[in-house]
């Protein structure tokens, strides 16, 4: 969200666009009584707030910084991150789920205990509140981009097919929103027409076009996981990308990272055949800065150490050049290797590289005195 906060719930931060109450106040007119409108708009902003900060929850449980906007549509929660399928999925559930287990739940107590005898007023409101959170959220559960269940759709597809996910989840939004549609028009619900005719056109635009977002997405996430010390999740992104990736540049550099994933994970083996195929494939040559990762991992640290030093100068991929830093910091080698880099014509940029990577990663002491053999050396 770029726009600033109205304010924050739990620390999200919060944007309300006034379109948002146009178009439920819209749907609340029906009601015709002026106190059934105020408290249908009410229960619906709550409800969506609801809704909306199950997802938010979700997404810090995950370690991310979610914002939640609330437009003309309904609502959108969104972090700067790329999810696994198995988190999308608890993700996205966490929302419609948490509207109807806090709200819809005793809503739904409250008329089937009857409460005696329930005023007229406080019958409508229930059934208001009923229909706001158990209604839209299992309307929302339906298979169709972008609603929640369109999106849980494309993450449980990505496990079997994550090249094709979001076009097979695309297709089937399609075809469920044209039949959402058609029963729509049979009880002359209007607006539920429209809305499904919406979901029906942009998925049919979306199946038209798919192109690389996807993948830049699932790069970004990587590093970040890598940086975040989660290396199996950066694993399953980095291969979640390769499956879908055809220029021959890509897939190298995907591949590469793959093994870059196993080495943080301790496993040194595909990183070390990517360098042994390179002797015989001069153009598939991996990064330099993976090659001084082998060595350090198989314990050839004397060799490691220098080749390591140099590629951090070198290395023309910036992104080897970071992995390269992250992975002398987590072996704990970052203080030698800036003794080496002191040493070196450029070597300052390289030894910054390392002062800022373990900073990012928390390492405050580290980075210090990193800095001081900086200034010494
Ligand atoms: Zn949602």
């Amino acid at each position: 969200m770029d726009a600033p906060p109205h304010f924050t719930v739990f620390g999200v931060p919060v944007r309300v666009e006034p379109f948002f109450f146009v178009i439920i106040a819209l749907l609340g007119l029906a009601y015709g009584e002026p106190l059934y409108i105020a408290t249908w708009v009410g229960l619906a902003f709550v409800s969506v707030l609801v809704h909306e900060l199950g997802h938010a929850a979700a997404f810090r449980h995950y370690g991310h910084q979610p914002s939640i906007l609330l437009h003309g549509f309904g609502g959108l929660t969104s972090a700067r991150a790329a999810l696994t399928p198995g988190r999308s999925i608890v993700v996205s559930l966490a929302g419609p789920l948490s509207a109807m287990v806090l709200l819809g739940g005793p809503a739904w107590l409250a008329v089937v205990s009857g409460w005696g005898d329930m005023s007229p007023e406080a019958e409508v409101i229930l059934f208001q509140a009923l229909f706001i959170n158990i209604g839209w959220s299992l309307l929302n559960l339906l298979p169709i981009l972008p609603l929640d269940g369109g999106n849980v759709t494309a993450a449980v597809l990505e496990y079997f097919t994550p090249r094709n996910a979001r076009r097979i989840a695309a297709g089937v939004s399609v075809v469920v929103a044209v039949a959402l549609g058609l029963v729509a028009v049979a009880y002359g619900l209007v607006f539920g027409a429209l809305v499904a005719g919406f979901f029906a056109f942009t998925n049919l635009r979306e199946l038209r076009s798919r192109p690389q977002q996807d993948v830049a997405d699932k790069l970004v996430g990587t590093l970040q996981a890598l940086l975040a010390g989660d290396a199996a999740a950066a694993e399953q992104l980095a291969r979640a990308a390769l499956a879908s990736v055809r220029h021959p540049d890509d897939q190298r550099w995907l591949r590469e990272l793959v093994a870059w994933c196993r080495l943080f994970q301790g496993d040194a083996g595909p990183a070390a055949s990517l360098s042994a195929a390179a002797a015989s494939q001069p153009d598939n040559r991996p990064s330099s800065t993976l090659e001084a990762g082998v060595a350090l991992a198989s314990g050839r640290v004397a060799e490691g150490l220098s080749v390591m030093a140099w590629a951090l100068v070198n290395e023309p991929r910036s992104d080897a050049r970071v992995l390269g830093a992250l992975l002398t910091a987590r072996l704990g080698l970052a203080p030698q290797v800036v003794d080496e880099l002191v040493r070196l014509d450029g070597g300052r940029e390289g030894a910054a590289l390392l002062r800022d990577v373990l900073q990012r990663t928390g390492d405050l002491q580290g980075a210090q005195e990193l800095e001081r053999r900086i200034a010494e050396g």
